[in-house]
């Protein structure tokens, strides 16, 4: 199993109950910092947690997963920040808009600067980024064209975000957050060792990450004079490290039953540690489902099955079966057990 008896670095969580709106919430454990799929009604989120949020990454705009986005706005406002939007075809005027709709005659005096920057992508692999910033009461500006290699939308150090165009009557994204491969030390067998904590430490990763061979010398130093120890890269590998596979959360919602979708979805959740995927309709709606490109829980669970996900968790329930929870899930969960 991934990560095995490892700490996890984030934590997905569901913004609102199954029949809410859509949403996830992924808090960054070690970091005071959080991405948010989806702004649905966002009221279960304190303040404080909205405030962490560093990228919104947004399926479509529909108005259950669009419309809190102006409460988001309201306490970002008069602090220092910069958040990135990521959405499809069209959100960079509907932003555009959004903003436009409030007089901002007084936010240009405040201190603080709020900076949103939206990357409008296209199932080309082509985008368009602009950034809004409150000290030019969020007029459109520094326009550019992006593109899009193997739909990585965020490429950094320690996770990537990559999305995936689903059809839902409208383009809609879906999104895969991979946390990378990194090393982890046992502090503990360092000591045994008797070699110190210090920035040869962080070469030694690189080592590992790059693939280095077994029997390259590694030298294990503190600091002013103390010329250190020289190890193998093997034998430091199996007695302080351990080679953690990162954690992959992937988010689907809201997508029609079709064989483009399926292959889509199942490439982008393959092996994922979470699978968040709407389940809207009993299978029993599967016509209805189909007209308006949802899935029905045992859709989602088959496709979860076929990802050979580790766990997946079904949301955007439909209203229609506010009483029919238990059933939902049921068949979400036989379809992805094989029954
Ligand atoms: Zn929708
Ligand atoms: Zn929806």
């Amino acid at each position: 199993m991934k990560g095995e008896g490892m700490t996890p670095h984030f934590l997905p969580t569901l913004v609102n109950r199954p029949f809410g709106d859509p949403g996830l919430y992924l808090d960054f454990l070690f970091a005071r910092r959080a991405i948010i799929f989806d702004l649905g009604d966002l009221a279960p989120l304190a303040a404080r947690k909205l405030l962490r949020i560093s990228e919104i990454c947004i399926s479509h705009t529909h108005i259950d997963h669009f419309i809190g986005f102006d409460a988001l706005l309201r306490v970002m406002l008069g602090r220092d920040k910069r958040v990135g939007l990521y959405g499809p075809p069209g959100v960079l005027a509907q932003v555009e808009h959004r903003l436009a709709s409030y007089s901002w005659n007084l936010i240009g005096s405040y201190p603080t600067e709020f900076t949103l920057t939206v990357s409008e992508l296209h199932p080309d692999g082509s985008g368009l980024r602009a950034q809004f910033c409150s000290k030019r009461a969020f007029a459109r500006e520094l326009e550019q064209a992006i593109e899009l290699k193997d739909g990585v939308l965020l490429d950094q150090e320690n996770f990537r975000i990559r999305a995936s165009f689903l059809e839902h009557s409208i383009p809609c994204l879906a999104y895969a957050f991979e946390e990378k491969r990194h090393v982890n030390f046992m502090k503990n067998r360092l000591a045994e060792l008797g070699v110190p904590v210090g920035p040869w430490l962080t070469e030694l990763k690189a080592a590992v990450l790059r693939g280095d061979p077994d029997d390259s010398p590694v030298r294990a130093f503190g600091g002013r004079g103390d010329g250190g120890a020289i190890f193998r890269l093997g034998e430091l590998k199996e007695r302080v490290l351990r080679v953690v596979a990162g954690e992959k959360i992937v988010y689907v919602t809201d997508a029609a039953y079709t064989p483009e979708n399926r292959s889509r979805i199942v490439e982008l959740a393959r092996g994922a540690d979470y699978l968040f995927i709407e389940a809207t309709f009993l299978h029993v709606d599967q016509v209805r489902a189909r007209d308006r490109a949802h899935l029905t829980a045992r859709q989602a669970g088959e496709l979860a099955r076929e990802a050979g996900v580790a766990r997946v968790i079904p949301f955007h329930f439909s209203p229609r079966h506010l009483r029919a929870e238990p059933e939902l899930r049921r068949e979400l969960a036989e379809a992805f057990a094989g029954r």
